[in-house]
Parts: structure tokens; C-alpha cells; sequence
């Protein structure tokens, strides 16, 4: 019957929707809890994301309890299950393959909160499955460019321009608030924020098979003369193996990168480890790598628009804390925009906006600090870090609180800064009391003046990370 004249008759169809309550950049970790979030409150939620195919990245691949919870509270928690997540009880941390086990605290219930661990790229699609499946949500396969749309009047951000897969012409969308959740190379924030991203050193992450674990199901963090290695498994048979390496990195081109990896990193693992990696390694085309980066959090303060996710707030993934802020974040704007009618009241959500950093420090500067200050101390590369990351080694082994504690802060568990700075300066004396415990008498003047010296790097270390997170 088609191109009857009856049919003919018929109204065109409605143009495609171009307006909307929310318009959400990036559908990654926080774009799509996000949108499920506030579709589930009877928004109108726009979801952009240039690439919907699986993301093979090696980064976001262990969800602490903390994260875990707030899946919970988003009613989104089914997202771990059904595709091989593996449970994670907590670390080992070997300093000099000397290990210590820090699992995950006990809680008042008498039970120990588990994190999982997963290939990045499959849990993605699963949250990316459920905000498809969330009514009120809209999902577009399209770049968005740097370009936002403003009311040229009040300055107020009132869309996005984008440009579909596939097509090569730009359109806009509208929307009363727009979220900039486009990930750790943001293009978006450096006209809205003047903090600019400080990289630390870089990760570089190979894929382990049938690696024979020191302790299963467990984070391992292996610190030696250099810098920290990262080993946790992330499927059945998968593990993932991160290396740090602070400043520039050797050649992938020339080979140097493989040869370091077999002659420098693999010496310092596990015995039981050595083979899988070596294998990794030998097998490896090209050892993929991230820059580990340092972004405080900044205020969004420009009317229509929220940046949020690492593109507002980054810490070294040593601690693997940006998923758990990224949820306990989406948790916090979920409850404090839950009684806005309109979200094209900007005022009302820029108050909004300052509640809202005010409330995440609890969580997110005990996760940054707590990640930065830790990195610094376990790729020590000075003396005096040197005594520190000796310390707090030697500080794990007393366990009872000296683990519960941090290990309780660094899961998103506890949510106590005072906790964190009462450990890291409880760090920093008993280094300085180890460092006279092990020295001989006779060197005790020496370690008098050189305890000020340690004490001062503990300050360097952790103060300047306190005070950005003011
Ligand atoms: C090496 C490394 C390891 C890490 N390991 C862990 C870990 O084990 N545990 C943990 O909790 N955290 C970890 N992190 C941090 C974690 O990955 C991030 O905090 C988290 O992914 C941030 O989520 P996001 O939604 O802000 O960004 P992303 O998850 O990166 O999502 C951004 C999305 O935006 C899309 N996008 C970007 N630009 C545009 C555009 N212009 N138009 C449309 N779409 C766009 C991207 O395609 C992407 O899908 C790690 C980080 C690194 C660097």
C-alpha cells in the first residue's frame, strides 16, 4: 500500500527531538549513571557519546566497595553482574617481596565490604545497556564540539552542537542543563575551569593470562627501588599488570620499553608472576599506556552547565578511586537536584552546584589526597620518601587500625579527612622512629637532623594536596 494516495495524506512525521531537560557529553563511567539517575526522575535525559562501539582502555578497572555501594543506592548494581567481575577482598602490598595483607575492613554488621574488578570496556556496555533500556533517556552516537551554545545575552549555556556518526554536518540539541562528562582529555573544560590537569608519571598496562596470583582476588602492590606495580585480575583468566614510570618513558619504537619491562619490573614481582608477564610482554605488539593525572575539583559555577567526572576531577589511579567518586558524585546531584522542578533555574542549581561541592569533599578529598600522598610515598625517589614509604610499610605490619583505617578511607568507606591526615602525620613519626630504631646510636645526632628533614617532606607531600581540595 506504500505511496498510496491515502498514505501520501498522511502528516510527515515529527522532527527528531532537539530539546531536552538534560544533555549528558560522554557516556562513559559517569554519563550513563548519570542519566539513568535523572531519567529515573522523570527527566528528559539526552545522552551524546562519539563511539558506542566497546572502549578497549585499560584504565577503570576496579570498583572499590564504596562503588559498589553507591551502584546500590543508584539501583543500578546489576551492572556488575553476568559479565566474568570478579570479587576484590582488598591488597597485598610487597615492599621488596615482603608482603603484607590489608583486606577491606571489617564493617559494624561483622562482614568485610567487597569491591570487583572487570574489563573496563564490558562494564561500560552493561551501564551503556541499562541507560538504553531507561525510559525518558535518549541515546545519540555523536561528537560534540568544544563549541557549546549560549544565550547571548546572559552567558547561560543552552545546548550543544554535534556532529552524528557517519553524517558530516553539525546539528544542535537544547537542553535547560548541560553535563560535561567527557572524560579524563576533556576538550570541553578548559574554557570553564583555569585548573589545568598535571600528569604524575605514566601507567602502562599489560594483559596477564592464568597469572598465578600471590593472594586471589586481591589488589597487589609491589613497591621496590622503583616506581609501584599494580596487579589485580580483571576476568577468570585475565589479570591486568599497570607499571608506573615516572617521567619519560622509554621507546615503545625501539624496543627500549620491552626491554625495560624484562630486565627492570621483572626481576622486582612475585616469583609466582614472572612468567605470565614475561609472557605478556614477549607477546605484546605495543604496550598501551595512560597518563596518571592530578586534576583538583573545581567549583561549576557557569549558569546551564555542570562539568563532572574526570573532566572536573582527576587523582593517580594507584588507589583505582575515580569510579567510586565518579557514583558517590551522581549519589550527591541525584538528592540535591531531586526537589528542582525546572533545572532551567540556574540560580537555583548553581546553589545547588555549591552544595554539592561542599558535601563530596568528605568522600572525594579523603579518595584524592589519600591517592595522591600514597603515590608519592610508595615511587619514593628521595631519601627522606625513602624513610616515609619504609614507615608506612612497617606501619601496615602493626595491623588492627594502622590498616583498617586507610584501607577503610582509600575503599570509600570511611569518610573521615581527619582519620586520613591523623594516619599520614602517625606515618611520618613512627618513619622517624624506625629510621632511629635501625640506625646505630652513634648515628643518632645524624638521624636527629635528619628526622626534620623527613618530618618537612611529609608536609611537602600531603599539604599542598589539603589546601587545592579547600
Ligand atoms: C591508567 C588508569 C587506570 C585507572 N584505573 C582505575 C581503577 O582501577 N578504578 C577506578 O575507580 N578508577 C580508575 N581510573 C580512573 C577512572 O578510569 C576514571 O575516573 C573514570 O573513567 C572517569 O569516568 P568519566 O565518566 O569521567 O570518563 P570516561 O569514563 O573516560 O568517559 C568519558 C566518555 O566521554 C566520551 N567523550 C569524550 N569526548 C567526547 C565528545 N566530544 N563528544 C562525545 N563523547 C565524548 C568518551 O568517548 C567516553 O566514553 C584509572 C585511570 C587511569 C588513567
Amino acid at each position: 500500500m506504500v505511496g498510496t494516495p491515502e498514505l501520501r495524506d498522511l502528516p510527515p512525521p515529527p522532527p527528531p527531538k532537539r530539546s531536552f531537560d538534560v544533555a549528558i557529553i560522554g557516556a562513559g563511567v559517569i554519563g550513563n549513571a548519570l542519566a539513568v539517575a535523572l531519567a529515573r526522575q522523570g527527566r528528559d535525559v539526552l545522552l551524546l557519546e562519539r563511539d558506542l562501539s566497546e572502549p578497549n582502555r585499560i584504565v577503570g578497572e576496579l570498583l572499590q566497595p564504596g562503588g559498589v555501594r553507591a551502584l546500590e543506592q543508584l539501583g543500578i548494581a546489576d551492572c556488575l553482574d553476568g559479565f566474568d567481575a570478579v570479587p576484590c577482598h582488598g591488597y597485598q602490598v610487597r615492599y621488596h617481596d615482603q608482603p603484607v595483607h590489608i583486606p577491606y575492613a571489617m564493617e559494624a554488621n561483622g562482614q568485610r565490604p567487597q569491591g570487583r574488578s572487570f574489563h573496563h570496556g564490558r562494564f561500560i556496555q552493561k551501564l551503556r545497556a541499562t541507560a538504553k533500556a531507561t525510559p525518558n533517556v535518549t541515546i545519540v552516537e555523536a561528537t560534540v564540539s568544544k563549541n557549546l551554545i549560549k544565550n547571548a545575552a546572559s552567558g547561560h549555556i543552552i545546548g550543544v552542537r554535534c556532529t552524528p556518526r557517519g553524517s558530516k554536518h553539525e546539528i544542535c540539541y537544547f537542553a535547560s542543563l548541560t553535563v560535561a562528562a567527557d572524560g579524563c582529555k576533556s576538550n570541553l573544560r578548559s574554557e570553564f575551569i583555569t585548573r589545568t590537569p598535571d600528569v604524575k608519571s605514566h601507567f602502562f598496562g599489560l594483559e596477564l593470562i592464568d597469572a598465578k596470583m600471590p593472594l586471589k582476588h586481591h589488589g597487589i602492590v609491589i613497591l621496590s627501588d622503583r616506581a609501584p606495580v599494580l596487579v589485580y585480575q580483571i576476568g577468570t583468566h585475565e589479570t591486568r599488570a599497570l607499571v608506573d614510570i615516572r617521567g619519560k618513558p622509554p621507546s615503545q619504537t625501539d624496543g627500549s620499553l620491552k626491554s625495560y619491562m624484562l630486565s627492570t619490573v621483572l626481576p622486582t614481582l612475585p616469583e609466582e608472576l614472572r612468567p605470565s608477564f614475561k609472557k605478556a610482554v614477549d607477546d605484546s605488539k605495543s604496550i598501551r599506556s595512560m597518563p596518571n593525572q592530578w586534576l583538583p575539583p573545581s567549583v561549576n559555577d557557569t549558569p546551564g552547565l555542570m562539568l563532572l567526572g574526570d573532566s572536573m576531577n582527576m587523582r593517580h589511579p594507584l588507589t583505582g578511586g575515580g569510579m567510586t567518586v565518579a557514583f558517590n558524585d551522581v549519589v550527591l546531584v541525584r538528592d540535591l537536584l531531586a526537589d528542582v522542578d525546572d533545572l532551567a533555574d540556574t540560580e537555583m542549581v548553581l546553589d545547588k552546584m555549591a552544595e554539592f561541592h561542599y558535601r563530596r569533599r568528605c568522600l572525594t578529598s579523603v579518595v584524592n589526597i589519600l591517592a595522591q600522598a600514597l603515590y608519592a610515598l610508595f615511587a619514593a625517589d628521595d631519601p627522606n620518601l625513602k624513610i616515609l614509604q619504609r614507615g608506612c610499610f612497617a606501619y601496615f605490619q602493626r595491623g588492627g587500625i594502622c590498616i583498617d583505617h586507610p584501607v577503610g578511607l582509600l575503599s570509600g568507606v570511611l569518610r573521615k579527612p581527619l582519620v586520613l591526615y591523623g594516619h599520614f602525620f602517625a606515618v611520618a613519626f613512627y618513619s622517624i622512629w624506625i629510621m632511629f630504631r635501625t640506625s646505630s646510636p652513634l648515628l643518632w645526632p645524624v638521624c636527629f637532623l635528619r628526622s626534620f628533614a623527613v618530618f618537612y617532606t611529609a608536609c611537602v607531600v600531603i599539604l599542598p594536596y589539603i589546601w587545592s581540595e579547600l
